[in-house]
């Protein structure tokens, strides 16, 4: 099924992310991942192409694990370390797989770029769009992407996007919502509709925190890292909290209409499945 068809059913939709291994011996552990937390049932999940695209068969390999456990999947495909004959190689696997979904990312910047890489997300937009009948997303970022030199610029790239065919957009995670609703705020302002996939990351470790914060670029509220400080040397206890704020955190986007949420689970099925428990009745699973 398409996610754009997902998220456009009225219901509140959960997603989960998975991400591939480096190594080839690891790849029936994070089959049995997916096959665990595609047994909570949510309504897709993502599978990221890692940096310098190494794990770029391993993003097909587990996509195609995904569907065959009957959820839909969402493949994720970065151009920066990736040239045009591989891009399309993947496409093509994509397709005689059946997987109808790409995320389609440009890359961080400190990944080898390959030469005459694409410069945009929005060109490998275009690539896709030429290849085939694929629904495809596209990231953004409500605290505005740190190579961005202002919040306008950063909408006049959602726009090149959405503009290239892309149906929705998967946020950068966020701990704090009302940044958030400010940004949606921002998009309807400038005329940008594509439905948005709130992104929420459960931080169940203190030590992720200040990588999450370098690689990201979320800013961290005083309460979340006052939760942090406090449990940092209880990791059991930091897992509670850190489930416990994210929990909150989807709640109060359910509460405000929001319907669409993914959540960054790291191949961490119990995590999932703290969630989506804590959620079950609010999400009627
Ligand atoms: P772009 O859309 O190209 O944007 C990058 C910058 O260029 C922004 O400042 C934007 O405003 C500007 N811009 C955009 N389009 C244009 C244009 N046409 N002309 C001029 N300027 C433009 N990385 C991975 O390696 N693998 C993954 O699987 C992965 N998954 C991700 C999933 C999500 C939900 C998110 C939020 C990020 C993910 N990333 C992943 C990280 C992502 O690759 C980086 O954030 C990267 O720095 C930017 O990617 P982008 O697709 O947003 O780039």
């Amino acid at each position: 099924m398409k996610v754009a068809e997902i998220l456009g059913n009225g219901r509140v939709n959960v997603s989960c992310e998975l991400f591939p291994p480096k190594v080839w011996d690891k790849l029936s552990g994070a089959k049995q991942v997916v096959r665990e937390i595609a047994a909570l049932k949510p309504s897709f999940m993502s599978v990221t192409y890692g940096a310098g695209g190494g794990t770029s068969e391993y993003t097909v390999d587990l996509s195609r694990e995904v569907e065959d456990c009957g959820v839909t999947a969402l493949a994720h495909l970065t151009c920066l370390s990736t040239g045009e004959e591989k891009l399309l190689s993947i496409i093509e696997s994509l397709k005689a797989h059946k997987i109808e979904n790409i995320l389609a990312l440009r890359g961080d910047k400190g990944e080898l770029s390959v030469p005459g890489a694409f410069a945009h997300a929005s060109d490998l937009i275009s690539l896709i769009k030429q290849h085939g009948d694929f629904c495809i997303g596209g990231a953004c970022y409500p605290e505005c992407h740190p190579e961005s030199s202002s919040l306008a610029s950063d909408l006049d790239g959602l726009k090149i996007k959405a503009e290239s065919g892309c149906e929705f957009f998967t946020t950068q995670m966020f701990f704090d919502n009302n940044v958030f609703y400010k940004f949606m705020y921002r998009l309807l302002a400038a005329g940008i509709t594509v439905p948005v996939v709130a992104g929420i990351m459960p931080v169940t470790n203190s030590a992720q925190l200040d990588r999450i914060i370098s690689l990201s670029g979320s800013g961290i509220p005083l309460r979340f890292r006052a939760i942090a400080d406090k449990f940092a040397n209880d990791p059991a206890a930091m897992k509670q909290a850190g489930i416990a704020y994210a929990t909150d955190q989807i709640i109060d986007l359910i509460a405000s209409g929001v319907n669409n949420i993914h959540i960054y689970t790291m191949n961490k099925p119990d995590v999932a499945e703290s969630i989506m428990t804590n959620l079950s009745d609010i999400i009627g699973k």
